[in-house]
């Protein structure tokens, strides 16, 4: 048999493996998706009793809710088997639209329409559903360990058609600590943010060179870029993962200061 041959043969033959494995939920995908087609077809109910009751008129524009925000995570976790594994128990009661293997593999797992359970107990800015409004990413990484360039590359392409097709703005490109302050560490202070802001996704300052107002307030300053601020440790220390990844230190000194005011002056 040819070297042409043999590659789409031996394609199959993976892809039937890893069809079957996963056959049983891949199944309760598409019937959860159905149930849900079928919740969106369902006329809309007249739930408030204080409004009579009138004859349904449908309006013939509209379209579906786009997401709006992405959200980088790192697994915790030793494989892309092991996530695949974790994402597809009932039990987990825990999801993400994408998984990002370490050789650079993206599995996409839900549809980007649809809500997947990533984010948790979260706030930026006035969301407070941010499952409701985002795409989850989870990259294959233990916490503890940098990210591979492949994997960072397959991330960049991913964002570079998010951001696209949905209109995402820059800013919109944020970590799991950010919004979770207090909850979550990931992704770890290996991540490349400033690599990804270099590419137009998430926020960085252009300079430290910039000098502070007098009434400048860094704590309101965290809150206008986002953060929740009612742990104001826990805030800085979130910020500190992303922005000024080498220091641990849970204090602000005039060096972020700066950091922090020559950000906030982008939202
Ligand atoms: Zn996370």
């Amino acid at each position: 048999m040819s070297f042409k041959k043999i590659i789409p043969l031996l394609l199959v033959i993976f892809l039937s493996n890893s069809c079957s494995k996963y056959a049983a939920t891949n199944r309760s995908y598409k019937k959860q998706a159905r149930a849900l087609a079928r919740e969106i077809k369902e006329q809309p109910a007249n739930t408030d009793s204080t409004i009579a009751p009138a004859a349904w008129v449908g309006t013939t524009n509209f379209g579906i809710r786009r997401p709006n925000f992405v959200i980088i995570h790192h697994t915790a976790q030793n494989s892309c088997e092991q996530t695949l594994r974790t994402f597809t128990l009932t039990r987990t009661q825990v999801s993400a639209h994408y998984v990002i293997c370490r050789d650079g593999t993206v599995h996409h797992m839900l549809n980007d329409y649809l809500r997947a359970w990533h984010a948790g107990a979260a706030n930026w800015g006035n969301v407070t559903d941010v499952n409701s409004v985002s795409i989850g990413i989870e990259l294959d990484n233990n916490g503890s360990e940098p990210f591979t360039e492949t994997q960072i590359n397959s991330l960049l392409m991913v964002l570079k058609n998010l951001k696209k097709k949905y209109n995402i703005p820059t800013a919109n490109f944020i970590g799991h600590s950010d919004i979770a302050p207090s909850r979550k560490v990931d992704p770890s202070r290996f991540f490349p943010w400033q690599q990804l802001a270099q590419n137009g996704f998430g926020n960085w300052y252009d300079t430290t060179n910039v000098s502070l107002p007098n009434n400048f307030n860094a704590m309101d300053a965290l809150r206008i870029i986002g953060y929740k601020t009612k742990d104001s440790i826990a805030a800085i220390k979130a910020f500190k993962l992303h922005f000024v990844q080498q220091d641990t230190l849970p204090t602000i000194n005039l060096a972020d200061e700066k950091i922090i005011y020559s950000l906030y002056k982008k939202y």
